[in-house]
């Protein structure tokens, strides 16, 4: 087979590494129940109100859906207090990530930042572009090194990435120390905050950059419907970004690319304040749990904003991860983030939760 004519960053293009699905522990440990912990998914399953909006919409599937989502996007408006104008969504996060990248990053010319054990979507959607990617280190503990970022950008930095509560560590920055990143970027340079999980963070004002992006020429916030919405399967994301980016991206982008189905669920998805409130109520309950009780068997922890914690047990951590596999759980083992010592668990039903915490205790202690 020719490969002449293959990108050279493609050719050894290493791809993005989903968590394992349930069907493949099923089948691979024969196993008849899995409880997976390992994609920061909703616990709750689908809202009853969105599945049956899901039913309603299949009847419309004929027709294109509406380029750009204009109704949906007057929703995310109203929902999150900004202007229509400056939201664009996306068939998932991904989807604006990659947008951004392409509409202001000049291939072999300009760089994107982000710092170690990162979401390696942005590196990835970089290599793709053709557009370098750097990382700095992280601070003491983790923390989201935001002076490091300031200093390691250049003239031809494009994009600087801040995840706000960080995937996998769970750190998150305040809004004041992010607006003090976003005054000292050089002019080009775009803030970029993910706040994939950002509804988990209390109290959210301390936290989220939302407010600002009216204020501010340089700042994008990116949300998602995959987890506190429970929409991750339908794939919809969106980007909250200054007017001029936001037409440009819009100019762009390819048509169509959140579906019909998609629309519908999250218009839906965003009036069910008793679906949203109780995934909160969960998470809330589930992160305090895991927080005290991981300590008590004898793994370190790091604070979490997010529906998720890490931790470092005392055993070698790939061990561990295999341990729970065989006992039915699925967490992610952070080696593709370059954290081999560290696991990630998200909270689950409380039922899950507590399962998985005694498989734990069986494995560390039995
Ligand atoms: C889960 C997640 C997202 C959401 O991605 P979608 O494409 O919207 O599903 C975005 N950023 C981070 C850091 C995430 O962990």
């Amino acid at each position: 087979m020719s490969s002449q004519r293959v990108r050279p960053e493609i050719l050894d293009f290493v791809p993005y590494v989903p968590g394992l699905s349930i069907e493949e522990i099923k089948a691979k440990y024969g196993l008849e129940n899995v409880i997976k912990l390992a994609s920061n998914e909703n616990p709750l399953g689908v809202s009853p109100l969105v599945a049956e909006a899901i039913i309603r919409a299949a009847t419309e599937v004929h027709r294109y859906p509406q380029n750009h989502t204009p109704r949906l996007a007057q929703a995310i408006a109203a929902a999150m207090g900004v202007a229509a104008e400056q939201v664009v969504t996306g068939n998932g996060s991904d989807e604006i990530i990659d947008l951004l990248m392409r509409v202001v990053a000049q291939p072999g010319k300009d760089n994107v930042l982000c710092y170690e054990h990162s979401f390696s979507m942005y590196g990835l959607t970089a290599r793709l572009c053709g557009v370098a990617y750097r990382e700095v280190p992280r601070g003491e503990g983790y923390r989201l090194p935001l002076e490091s970022l300031a200093e390691a950008v250049d003239e031809n930095t494009a994009l600087v990435f801040v995840t706000s509560p960080d995937n996998p560590t769970g750190q998150t920055a305040r809004a004041e120390e992010l607006l003090v990143l976003s005054g000292v970027l050089p002019a080009g340079a775009l803030l970029v905050v993910d706040e994939a999980y950002m509804d988990f963070a209390w109290p959210p004002e301390e936290y989220s950059m939302l407010n600002m992006v009216a204020e501010l020429d340089n700042l994008v916030v990116l949300r998602t419907f995959s987890k506190a919405y429970g929409l991750a399967g339908l794939r919809l994301g969106y980007g909250v970004m200054p007017l001029w980016l936001a037409s440009l991206v819009r100019r762009a982008r390819p048509p169509f690319t959140v579906n019909l189905i998609a629309e519908e669920a999250a218009l839906t998805a965003l009036a069910d304040d008793n679906y949203y409130s109780a995934t909160l109520e969960v998470v809330f309950q589930g992160r305090e749990r895991l927080l005290t009780r991981l300590p008590e068997l004898g793994c370190e922890v790091w604070p979490s904003q997010a529906n998720f914690v890490m931790f470092r047990p005392p055993y070698p951590a790939g061990d561990v991860c295999e341990e729970l596999l065989k006992r039915g759980v699925i967490v992610r083992h952070l080696k593709s983030f370059g954290l081999p010592d560290n696991i990630r668990v998200n909270v689950g039903t409380k039922a899950e939760t507590e399962a998985f915490l005694k498989a734990l205790e069986e494995i560390l202690h039995g």
